[in-house]
């Protein structure tokens, strides 16, 4: 079992242990009305497939063209190219499941692809993009991850849902306690943002051998692609459509081709770790 897999089962324990504590710290009267008794043989269900999956999420698509270069290049046909490409090299290891947010230029919603991604019970999200910069001058790979602000706002959101555990799809927390739920939640994000990040890192120093970085390779935004609670998840800006030489390098087969063979190796890296 790779090393991740490892973690998310020690971080599991955890949760239910931290969150076993806390139902037993809670004075009765502020506990709902019949109160589930969280256990050690507590029915929190562990529903991980065997193999690893991988959601690669090409960017835009449909009647959301993305960015659009000065010659007419659309981002989300680049995004397309890019993660199939991605998935071609990833489905030659048995151990990954890849699927695609979208494998035709269609539309699908933001909020959506995160969505199928907790349905799937996915390991890692790859969310690929090439926007432009208002600087024609700006070029470079950046990898981002969500903020802690947006991070925060996720949960105030959660808060107000009345079922909050539905965001989670590797665990089923329906017969847990509105506290035992809130610990849980809250170690699984920050977990889950501590996967993220060291994606992140692996995905600058795999590729950074590859093509050239921005300055501050690995930034933090509130994108909505990455705001799921318990799939790690990263948006790589593969270069700037605005830049006119990585416009030029992003169509060239042999450029795809090397960027995503090294963001095949750096899931390699990351699951290996
Ligand atoms: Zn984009």
């Amino acid at each position: 079992m790779p090393g991740s897999g490892n973690k998310f089962v020690l971080m599991i324990l955890l949760a239910i242990f931290l969150a076993a504590a806390v139902a037993s710290a809670t004075p009765l009267s502020m506990q709902h009305e019949k109160p589930h008794p969280v256990t050690a043989k507590s029915k929190i269900i562990l529903q991980k497939p065997a193999k690893l999956v991988i959601i690669i999420d090409p960017g835009h698509g449909g009647n959301d063209p993305g960015a659009i270069s000065e010659s007419g290049l659309k981002e989300k046909n680049i995004t397309l190219q890019y993660a199939k490409n991605l998935r071609a090299l990833l489905a030659k290891n048995a151990k990954y499941k890849v699927f695609l947010t979208r494998t035709k230029d269609v539309y699908v919603g933001l909020k959506e692809r995160t969505v199928k991604a907790r349905d799937l019970h996915a390991d890692l999200f790859i969310s690929l993009h090439a926007d432009i910069n208002p600087d024609a001058k700006v070029r470079g790979l950046s990898v981002y991850t969500l903020s802690s602000a947006a991070a925060a706002d996720e949960m105030e959101k959660l808060d107000n849902q009345p079922d909050k555990a539905s965001a989670l799809g590797h665990l089923d927390l329906s017969r847990e306690n509105k506290d035992a739920k809130d610990v849980v939640i809250d170690l699984v994000q920050s977990e889950n943002r501590n996967a993220s990040a060291k994606f992140a890192e692996v995905v600058v120093h795999e590729l950074g051998g590859q093509a050239r970085l921005l300055g501050h390779s690995h930034r933090f935004a509130g994108y909505v692609v990455l705001t799921g609670i318990d799939v790690p998840s990263v948006l790589i800006e593969l270069g700037y459509l605005s830049n006119k030489y990585e416009e030029k390098m992003l169509v060239k087969p042999d450029y795809r081709k090397k960027l995503a063979g090294a963001l095949a190796h750096a899931v390699d890296v990351y699951f290996r770790k």
